[in-house]
């Protein structure tokens, strides 16, 4: 929104083409004041008087702005998606040689207590897709680019059956890393299983899978099978009954725990900081400004919300969590 307004106000370059420099002090400042009262007054209208839709056409989205730029051009997504990616796989490393360690907390229990006549399982590595593996930051860009922005589970399904997501930085050398030392390799994503084709072929063409029938057991998508849903507690246990899951990779709270169905956002944040969590020993997690589980916590996990209902709940989301501080702690 504040993007929208800077690029449609006219700067004071403009308003002092050809003024005689003599001058051109105090009609800076006069003008610079004049501005001020303008913006003011025009954003005051725009809060008591909303102008109706029809007349004031919804701009091009800019909210995802910031973030898509960010995961595609700034040096530190790529240095945090590298690193991670390095720390995971030296946590694989150290856990190759640690039959007791898992990343699963109730499968850590089993392995502590193992039953004689098992054989010890072998070794894997759970990842989510999205934002975790493949990069589908062109697919916000032309939602950006498009306008009105609305996103739609149609331009999604073509965004996937396009095979064209690209990898997050440091994953690759991370699956081989892995694959060398005769780690499998599993993801657990919540694209539905309409696109389940289209999303082994990407990972294919971008080398994360085997380009034999062996790939198929490595993905596994949401509604695969019945009992297979949004929550990804299922498929990790599913995984769990055949490999010693050793680390887990994601972009959301939802890659590597469950959370309870409509978590507020303080929910969410009392089950990352509770008892159980492996963050940055056997959790690894990479960064997404754009979109997931914190964003519809946000909405309250509505649906198909307009727009502009949209973005008045996030404002809303503003206002401070709690009173603000007063005396000798406020300046702290
Ligand atoms: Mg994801």
């Amino acid at each position: 929104m504040q993007v929208a307004m800077k690029s449609t106000s006219p700067g004071p370059g403009d308003f002092f083409a050809g003024v005689a420099p003599v001058c051109f002090c105090s009609i800076l400042l006069l003008a610079l004041a004049m501005a001020g009262c303008e913006a003011k007054a025009r954003n005051s209208q725009a809060v008591s008087n909303p102008t109706p839709a029809a007349a004031n056409p919804v701009p091009k989205s800019h909210e995802d702005l910031d973030a898509t730029l960010w995961m595609r051009t700034s040096a530190e997504y790529h240095v945090l998606a590298v690193d991670t990616y390095q720390r995971a796989l030296a946590a694989v490393r150290s856990s190759v040689k640690a039959p007791a360690w898992s990343a699963l907390p109730n499968q850590v229990v089993a392995l502590q207590n193992p039953i004689a006549s098992e054989d010890p399982k072998l070794p894997a590595v759970i990842l989510d897709v999205d934002e975790t593996v493949l990069d589908n930051s062109q697919f916000q860009v032309e939602c950006i680019t498009s306008s009105p922005f609305q996103f739609s589970s149609g331009g999604w399904t073509e965004w996937c059956n396009r095979e064209v997501a690209t990898p997050v930085p440091g994953v690759i050398d991370f699956v081989k890393g892995c694959r060398k030392m005769g780690v499998a390799i599993r993801y657990v994503t919540n694209r539905g299983n309409e696109v389940r084709q289209v999303t082994l072929n990407n990972l294919r063409k971008q080398g994360l899978v085997p380009d034999d029938e062996s790939a198929e057991a490595e993905l596994l998508c949401k509604g695969d099978q019945p009992d297979w849903g949004s929550d990804k507690t299922s498929r990790r246990d599913f995984i769990a009954a055949q490999f010693r899951v050793v680390v887990l990779i994601g972009d959301d709270l939802n890659d590597f725990v469950r959370t309870e169905d409509g978590a507020t956002p303080a929910q969410r944040l009392a089950v990352a900081a509770g008892p159980g969590t492996m963050w940055g020993t056997s959790w690894f997690l990479l960064p997404n400004a754009n979109y997931g589980g914190w964003e519809k916590s946000l909405v309250e996990y509505r649906s198909g919300l307009e727009r502009e209902a949209c973005l008045e709940m996030k404002l809303q989301r503003l206002q401070p969590a709690e009173p603000a501080r007063t005396g000798p702690e406020a300046n702290r």
